[in-house]
């Protein structure tokens, strides 16, 4: 591993400060993603600002009805939660189906929010990835591609994101707050990721001196019928193949509001937007579902070993709002 220093930020200010005059510094929390990418080499920060003293872990009630997350909360006290698991139990469903209770224990929601694709070839540093050295290629697009996304990749990238939180994250329309050398500001979740396209290297639309603060979760009418399900290849401690984060508003078994969310198939949490349009207004059955689920795939573009997922993703579809239609 490359040498590095060490400090420990006693606010957000100093953090930010840390950051803005080190280049090649990063800011650790439950260290889970980051120091095994160090280990491996794919991160060769010479300075880590240790941000777990930030008195960023509170979880509080909005007077609007919603609730914000501190960045520093960490994932098993916010799956457990009792603001979370009552009114946003997929968020709390996501957590928990995510890693194991020790790494939970640890992880962040700022670190949830900022950890790495798990795509083989980037953590492999003998293989060409655009991800992690711009300009070398990907070594997926005609590797072993089992586990890549099947939406939104391009020629130079073929990663997914690998949240779970993140999934239930997009489909409640939650906000990132974040603050920066420029001061405060606040990131829609659909707007902070991207998609790879010429640039795989950058991930989000945090600025590069921005430490994130905390999350924001707007009111939600879908505090009784929502579901987040995660498809793997092993029952626990395994990463999504494809997962579904799925809610329904319905009043007179007619659907009022909708949020449908995948993960496991792009390079960012992938709302089904026009899915969700299929769906309002219609009465909730198989039909309708198995409808909005072929809307929601129509653009995919498998590869060699993952054409899998179009069907899975479709079924995981229709099984989630399903599940979530039956709830009462
Ligand atoms: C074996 C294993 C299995 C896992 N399985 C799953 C799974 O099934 N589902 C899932 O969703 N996740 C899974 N994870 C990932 C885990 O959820 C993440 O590693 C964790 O959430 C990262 O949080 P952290 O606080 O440890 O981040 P760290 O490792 O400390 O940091 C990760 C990144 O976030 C940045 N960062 C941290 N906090 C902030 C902040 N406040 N502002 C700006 N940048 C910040 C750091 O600089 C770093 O780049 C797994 C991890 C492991 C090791």
């Amino acid at each position: 591993m490359k040498p590095f220093s060490y400090t420990r930020a006693d606010s957000s200010g100093a953090a930010v400060g840390e950051l803005s005059n080190n280049t090649h510094a990063k800011f650790i929390c439950g260290g889970t993603n980051l120091l095994d990418l160090m280990k491996s080499g794919v991160e060769q920060p010479d300075r880590l600002i240790d941000i777990n003293r930030l008195p960023l872990a509170e979880i509080e009630e909005l007077p609007s009805g919603g609730v914000r997350i501190g960045a520093m909360a960490r994932n098993s006290h916010t799956a457990n939660h009792p603001l979370i698991r009552q009114r946003y139990p997929m968020l709390s469903q996501a957590f928990l189906s995510g890693a194991t209770e020790q790494l939970r224990n640890m992880a962040t929601v700022g670190g949830n929010l900022m950890q790495k694709t798990r795509c083989y070839y980037f953590y492999d540093t003998a293989m060409p990835c655009n991800k992690r050295e711009p300009g070398t290629g990907c070594g997926a697009l005609e590797g072993y591609n089992r586990t890549h996304a099947i939406l939104g990749a391009s020629e130079h990238c073929i990663a997914t994101h690998p949240s779970d939180m993140c999934v239930a994250l997009a489909a409640l329309d939650a906000v990132v707050r974040v603050t920066g050398a420029n001061g405060d500001r606040q990131i829609p979740i659909t707007e902070f990721y991207r998609l790879p396209g010429d640039t795989p290297h950058i991930d989000t639309n945090l600025g590069k001196d921005e430490l994130i603060t905390g999350v924001d979760l707007p009111r939600s009418p879908f505090a009784a019928r929502s579901y987040y399900l995660k498809i793997r290849d092993r029952a626990s401690y395994a990463f999504a193949l494809v997962s579904v984060a799925a809610a329904l508003d319905i009043e007179n078994n007619t659907i009022k509001a909708v949020r449908l969310a995948l993960g496991g198939v792009a390079h960012k949490p992938w709302r089904a937007t026009q899915a969700e349009e299929i769906l309002v207004g219609s009465s909730p059955n198989e039909e309708v579902f198995t409808q909005a689920a072929e809307v929601a795939l129509q653009g995919a573009q498998p590869r060699q070993y993952n054409a899998f997922k179009v069907e899975l993703a479709k079924r995981a579809i229709v099984r989630a709002l399903a599940t979530v239609g039956e709830m009462s």
